[in-house]
């Protein structure tokens, strides 16, 4: 049993202050690995939202006067410290969602830096109107404004990529902002506001922890100007209904339950990484939004490509401790997401699917058997062969390690599978015939669409769904509104 005193105790970020929630509540963070408690967040109220978005307001005004080169200059000093940070913040998200220390540290961090970078560099494009010439004694021209108080939703399973999303641009256009991690992953976010609280001015970034309570209290308020979530469509359902009375922008980030398709003229050894390792099992055991979790295979080359796929997965993951850096699989990051996974991947046998390889769970599907782990929630990497698009396993969202794999013989099938879900996030089309690949693009109903690559994101590039999968983007744009003037000669 745990001794009270190995558990971290973590608090909001108020107003530049450490602060507990009122009330004095608390809610447990597990960490998935071994389903221990390691750590408590606040378990934060409607009266935590209302300090927030007091605190946000009355900092927004200074903010906004900064000048936008000024404003760069914070978030440059922010992205060095995130650096200097980086292996404190990796080791908490890996405790926290069990996301293995390979990715949070080598990968995700380099990429939390680059965005605040990037987020300094388009400071000045959020200043940027237009010049409308309307007769030769009139002119019109837009400004950009900030929008003023900024609410940032996030999920559990990526919360500091979804944090600096969120956050970076919303500073740089001059807004201030307010964080609400989820009440299954807050340890690593509240760390982070802490720490961007060494150097931007107090009130400007406030994180509450906390479950629905204290989400809905913020995303209502009329103080609020812009609600951007990451999360689940019946989150957004819920939050269109919960701001009806005080409409304002909104941006959604949904689920996904993309296509990853493979033609028989496609350069195999790449396509097979591109749809099991970075296609999706190593993408935080799948619980990722753009996890390729339907992978279609033309017919000539389907036995080859499910032969290759099943060694490459023999030999490349590997689950076990999150924090060794060799292994490639961590755990899943909750009970609730664990028991929904396995759950699917009995539907989907129900359905008629045939498992090609994986399916085990809990301590089974460790990689090597290490008592440290065995309650943790563990998912082996599962492929289940499937007949029919119109299985649940194939329409509904799983956000694990599954995925099914499904023939096709025409591209025209393809496309039409592929396009036969609520969802538009991402596709991948894996040939090397460029043709194939122009049509693949312009008929594929996603935000996103990769050829001969997959999961390929970055600041540099636009992210985004179609459909069920959202609307908006986390771009710098999205954090101003434009005024119209209009100036006559006098
Ligand atoms: P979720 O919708 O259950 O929760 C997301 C957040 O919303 C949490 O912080 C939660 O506390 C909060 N919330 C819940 N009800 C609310 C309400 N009524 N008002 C305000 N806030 C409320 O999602 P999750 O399970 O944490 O995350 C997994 C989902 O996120 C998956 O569907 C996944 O695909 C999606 N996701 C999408 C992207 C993307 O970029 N498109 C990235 C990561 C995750």
């Amino acid at each position: 049993m745990e001794t009270v005193s190995s558990i971290r105790e973590f608090h909001n970020v108020l107003n530049g202050e450490l602060v507990p929630a009122s009330f004095g509540r608390k809610i447990d963070s597990i960490n998935p690995a071994n389903g221990k408690v390691w750590a408590r967040v606040p378990g934060s109220t409607a009266e935590d939202a209302e300090n927030a978005v007091a605190a946000a307001k009355q900092a927004f005004p200074k903010w906004a006067r900064y000048s936008a080169m000024e404003r760069a200059a914070f978030l440059r000093q922010i992205g060095d410290l995130i650096a200097q940070h980086g292996e404190e913040l990796a080791m908490l998200e890996t405790n926290d969602c069990g996301w293995v220390i390979r990715e949070t540290s080598y990968g995700l961090i380099p990429t939390l830096t680059s965005i605040w970078y990037d987020a300094a560099g388009a400071a000045s494009v959020a200043s940027r109107g237009e010049t409308i010439q309307l007769s030769p004694t009139s002119f019109g021209y837009t400004l950009r404004e900030p929008l003023g108080v900024v609410v940032g939703i996030l999920p559990w399973n990526a919360p500091l990529f979804t944090f600096t999303i969120k956050a970076a641009y919303a500073l740089a256009a001059g807004n201030a902002v307010i964080i609400k991690p989820s009440e299954f992953a807050s340890v690593s976010s509240l760390r982070y506001g802490e720490l961007l609280n060494t150097i931007l001015p107090p009130g400007i970034v406030n994180v509450v922890s906390g479950d629905r309570e204290v989400g809905e209290a913020l995303v209502r308020h009329r103080e609020v100007n812009r609600v951007t979530l990451t999360g689940s469509g019946n989150t957004a359902k819920a939050i269109v209904r919960s701001t009806a009375q005080a409409p304002k922008p909104l941006t959604f980030e949904l689920g996904g339950k993309s296509p990853n398709i493979v033609f028989a003229d496609a350069n195999l050894e790449k396509a097979v990484e591109g749809v099991t390792t970075n296609g999706i099992f190593t993408g935080n055991a799948g619980q990722i939004c753009v996890g390729g979790s339907r992978i279609l295979i033309q017919r000539p080359i389907f036995e080859e490509m499910v032969s290759l796929m099943k060694e490459k997965m023999r030999e490349e993951l590997r689950l076990g401790d999150p924090l060794d850096p060799s292994t490639t699989m961590g755990p899943i990051a909750n009970e609730v997401q664990y028991n929904k996974v396995r759950n699917f991947i009995e539907i989907g046998v129900q359905e008629g699917g045939t498992i090609l390889t994986g399916g085990r769970s809990g301590e089974e599907a460790l990689s090597v058997k290490d008592a440290r782990f065995s309650n943790g929630f563990w998912v082996e990497p599962t492929l289940i062969q499937v007949q029919r698009n119109s299985l649940r396993i194939c329409q509904e969202e799983i956000f694990g390690p599954v995925a099914t794999v499904m023939s096709f013989d025409t591209e025209e099938e393809a496309l039409e599978i592929a396009n036969d879900t609520s969802f538009g996030l991402g596709a991948g089309v894996w040939t090397t015939n460029l043709a194939c690949a122009q049509r693949m693009i312009k008929n594929l109903q996603s935000g996103n669409v990769w050829v001969n690559t997959y999961r390929r994101v970055g600041p540099e590039l636009p992210f985004g769904g179609v459909k069920e999968s959202g609307f908006g983007r986390d771009s710098i744009l999205e954090n101003t509104q434009e005024k119209t003037c209009v100036i006559e000669e006098g």
